[in-house]
């Protein structure tokens, strides 16, 4: 019987058990896919708004060439803090069932899709993050393969006609990168200009893009349908367009999976998907039951980040070992 199982190696629940670890707990991360499965999912070439310093965990320094720097510098330092601090992660396995039964959880595990095994822990800290379930459009061929809801990268829609749907930062670093690698690329959002929050560096660019002509953008416009090779654009002024498109990335945004706070009772507000728990402790109203990083946001997924989820891990820990005395 573990001291406590935390599902989810993003930098919240990394964080966590470098705590646990450090405080002699007995605990183990499972994670469904790789280490910072998020983070690797992010576009290869993406560079952090944060600096360095702030995604730093269990007081390890991050050493940058850059003043903010790129996932693969990211993706390393999280590799080497879990080397050093020869964190218990156990990659691919992913949480499908929680049960509680006098004062302990089991924890059933896939490995590699495989119903495999099961933990059993006194405690357990969900920090699942939010970035599995997009944001669905609910339009006519939205369930099309042409459609993605994550960016990688953009050499393989060269010469191709590719739309993005929003205007926050991942849309419009999308929609620079498309242009750049030599695609024909649109954007597409509802409001009538970019939105606020898009980083102040890579503003100036896209408008210069778009002024010139090298990218199109349909303001105060909703995308009315996906066709096989084009999209209908509604635009509140003009009506009806339908331009040819071969591929769409549909990047507004993600929302908590709640599975897993269902299946062992946490109470969580059904429109705003945010979960119950205590500020001092992060204990949900389930005993023993912690959450821990952007989970707690609910659907506000900028309200808890990487720069704040990384300082919970070490007042769960805490609670743990206080309650354990008593
Ligand atoms: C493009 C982009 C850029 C960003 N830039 C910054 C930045 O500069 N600074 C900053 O502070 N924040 C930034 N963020 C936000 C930041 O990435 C998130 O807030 C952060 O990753 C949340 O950390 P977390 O550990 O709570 O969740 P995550 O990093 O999402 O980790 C959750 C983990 O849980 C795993 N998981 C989910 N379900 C299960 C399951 N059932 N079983 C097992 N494992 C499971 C996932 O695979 C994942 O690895 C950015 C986000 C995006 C999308």
């Amino acid at each position: 019987m573990k001291d406590v199982v935390i599902i989810g190696a993003g930098p919240a629940g990394l964080a966590c058990a470098i705590e646990a670890g450090l405080r002699k707990l007995d605990y183990a991360v499972v994670e469904k896919g790789c280490l910072t499965n998020s983070i690797n999912n992010f576009p290869v070439d993406m560079t952090f708004f944060s600096t360095p310093d702030l995604l730093e965990i269990g007081n390890a320094p991050f050493a940058s060439l850059n003043f903010r720097p790129s996932r693969r510098e990211t993706l390393n330092y999280y590799r080497t803090v879990s080397e050093r601090h020869d964190l218990n992660v156990n990659c691919y396995e992913e949480v499908v069932d929680i049960k509680r039964k006098d004062n302990a959880f089991t924890i059933s595990v896939k490995r590699l899709n495989v119903l495999e095994k099961s933990y059993y822990a006194k405690n357990i800290i969900i920090s699942t993050g939010y970035f599995d379930i997009p944001k669905k459009l609910n339009i006519k061929g939205e369930e099309s393969p042409k459609v993605s809801h994550y960016y990688t990268e953009g050499h393989q829609y060269y010469k191709m006609d590719v739309a993005v749907l929003g205007a926050n930062n991942s849309s419009v670093e999308a929609a620079l990168d498309l242009y750049r690698h030599g695609a024909n690329t649109t954007l597409v959002h509802r409001g009538n200009d970019l939105g606020k929050k898009v980083k102040y560096w890579i503003a100036p660019e896209l408008e210069k893009r778009i002024n010139d002509g090298s990218i199109n953008a349909f303001f105060n416009s909703e995308l009315a349908e996906i066709r096989p090779n084009s999209i209908v654009i509604n635009n509140n002024d003009s009506g009806a367009v339908e331009i040819k498109n071969d591929f769409l990335f549909a990047l507004v945004g993600y929302m908590p999976d709640t599975n897993l706070l269902e299946k062992c009772g946490i109470r969580f507000n059904p429109d705003s998907l945010e979960p119950e728990f205590s500020e001092e402790s992060y204990e949900s109203n389930i005993k023993g039951a912690y959450l821990a990083g952007s989970i707690i946001g609910g659907r506000q997924t900028g309200k808890i980040f990487i720069e704040t989820g990384r300082f919970h891990g070490k007042k769960i820990i805490e609670h743990i070992l206080k309650e354990r005395k008593q």
